[in-house]
């Protein structure tokens, strides 16, 4: 069974009613791992109701965090904004609310397309509506108790004077780091080193609860009943483990089911973003991965596998692992073992799956077809000519559309030279050998008899390759070159094929006559 139906099972003997919660602090570019998280609640959810149960899915973006430090990627005035909450920093665009949201929208933006569509949170507003504050209050009371719940479960040191609450200094506009002197509900009374003596409100955004207790008291006023997290929080002493005594002995509730995930690696170290100077956002993996694709790829592995994501190459296979499955999802021929990856696919169409299969093109071909042609409209002219295209639907053009879209963005950003070409406009300043030119006119008369498919053209290729004597290893150097200009290129058979005949033709004639 996929792991998502047997978490969903486990949720359902629980109770029957669920809340499943992800979020992050979003302090900068979106790492790909993040989706991870997301793509793993949007499958439990699609799981468990699946099952009849009552279920909600919901996003909580943490943008009362503080900002930690200036990052590479901010400018200079940023300094001044470090220890601010994210809701109260602007955004450095202008053209978002603030800081937090700068960074969220294109992540909501696109785990929404991969079919993960929560209900959104803001942390900040917990606070400024009062809604956490009697959580608030029950912390600041058993604040002794808080205290040694830390101490024994991290076995770090807590001082004496601990307080569970970080007022925000009005003055400072930061969580400085204040001394408190008192609290009656609902105010705490505190000093700040600037020197501004504050009440803190905490039914208003005036203050924070530290990190590890917030995270218990989300579960506790939001109802929270199943939770991925990164495997890091996982840890012996981590902050699941403190949200477990404080859900318990604090507030008296269970704590969420636990969906530990393993990290996703990013395979070619070095693999910067051009213009965000990041390593892969989640917004890029989805800019070079088509949306379901991108599914499968984090729900075919236990949450508890780690995933390697690489960028360069490795997309090509994952998108014909992908292909491999759509067809025996539809056409059968899977094996037991492939069960889950069948149930894996099913979890991964955003809207659901199709009556019919879609229609594939391979995606190494695209990636050539792409390069020889300018628009979306070229693209269909060709798949129509290689009859990779016969009739689709409105719906199968959109997938075609997304398909291409990404592997336009592979190539710009992320796609390593060697697969890269562009057709050579005017014949390029060659000068070909007498065992070259005899192989240019053996294939001359070859291609003006077969049919224009890539296998024949292939073959054709590799017979006067040989009965010239020139061998195929410098048959298709001499064709590269004439065609991209490089001494090497796509797949050659299927790529002629994409062109028009009547133009490879007459570029191999101008070869053989010069
Ligand atoms: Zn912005
Ligand atoms: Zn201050």
């Amino acid at each position: 069974m996929h792991w998502a139906d047997v978490i969903a099972n486990t949720l359902i003997s629980r109770g029957n009613r669920h809340l499943i919660s992800t979020g992050i602090s979003p302090s900068g570019f979106i790492h790909v791992g993040s989706l991870r998280e997301a793509i793993t609640a949007g499958a439990v959810n699609r799981a468990v109701l699946a099952k009849g149960a009552d279920v909600k899915l919901i996003y909580l973006v943490d943008s009362f965090d503080p900002l930690r430090r200036r990052y590479a990627f901010l400018p200079e005035s940023y300094g001044e904004e470090v220890g601010k909450p994210l809701c109260s920093i602007p955004c450095p665009c202008g053209e978002h609310m603030n800081y937090a949201h700068h960074f969220i929208q294109p992540f909501l933006d696109a785990i929404s397309e991969l079919g993960v569509r929560p209900e959104v949170y803001w942390t900040h507003e917990l606070y400024s509506t009062g809604r956490l504050a009697e959580a608030i209050d029950t912390v600041i009371k058993e604040k002794v108790k808080v205290a040694s719940i830390l101490r024994q479960v991290t076995g770090r040191d807590v001082p004496s004077d601990f307080f569970p609450y970080n007022p925000r200094c009005p003055e400072c506009g930061r969580f400085a780091d204040v001394t408190v002197v008192g609290y009656e509900f609902p105010f705490v009374s505190y000093k700040c080193p600037c020197g501004h003596d504050g009440k803190a409100d905490v039914r208003k955004d005036d203050g924070k609860l530290p990190w590890r207790i917030e995270w218990a008291a989300k579960w506790k006023i939001l109802g929270v009943t199943c939770e991925p997290f990164g495997k890091d929080h996982a840890a012996a002493g981590g902050s699941y483990d403190t949200g477990v005594r404080f859900a318990r002995d604090i507030f008296g509730i269970e704590p969420p089911y636990p969906i530990p995930y393993e990290f996703v690696q990013l395979k070619g170290k070095g693999q910067m973003h051009k213009s965000s100077g990041s390593v892969v956002t989640g917004v890029d993996a989805l800019k070079i991965t088509p949306a379901p694709v991108l599914n499968y790829e984090m729900l075919r592995y236990n949450p508890d596998r780690h995933i390697d994501y690489d960028p360069g190459l490795g997309i090509l296979d994952i998108v014909d692992e992908y292909d491999r499955t759509e067809n025996m999802y539809y056409h059968g021929g899977a094996g037991e073992r492939e069960e889950d990856l069948l149930r894996a696919y099913e979890l991964s169409q955003p809207d659901g799956t199709r009556k019919t299969m879609p229609f594939q093109v391979p995606y190494r071909h695209l990636v050539s077809v792409v390069q020889c042609t300018e628009t979306f409209e070229g693209v269909i002219e060709v798949l129509k000519r290689t009859e990779h295209m016969v009739s689709v639907d409105a719906m199968e053009l959109g997938l075609l559309k997304q398909r291409v879209d990404c592997v336009k963005y592979w190539l710009d950003h992320f796609a390593p030279e060697e697969v890269k070409f562009c057709i050579a406009k005017d014949m390029p300043q060659v000068s070909l050998t007498e065992l070259e030119t005899a192989f240019m006119n053996c294939l001359l008369q070859s291609l003006n008899k077969i049919e224009w498919e890539g296998d024949v053209i292939h073959q054709a290729v590799h017979e006067c390759a040989k009965s010239s004597g020139l061998g195929s290893g410098k048959g298709f150097q001499a064709l590269y070159q004439i065609f991209v200009n490089r001494r090497s290129g796509p797949r050659l058979g299927y790529f002629l094929s994409t062109l028009d005949r009547g133009f490879v033709i007459g570029r191999i004639e101008h070869a053989a006559r010069m």
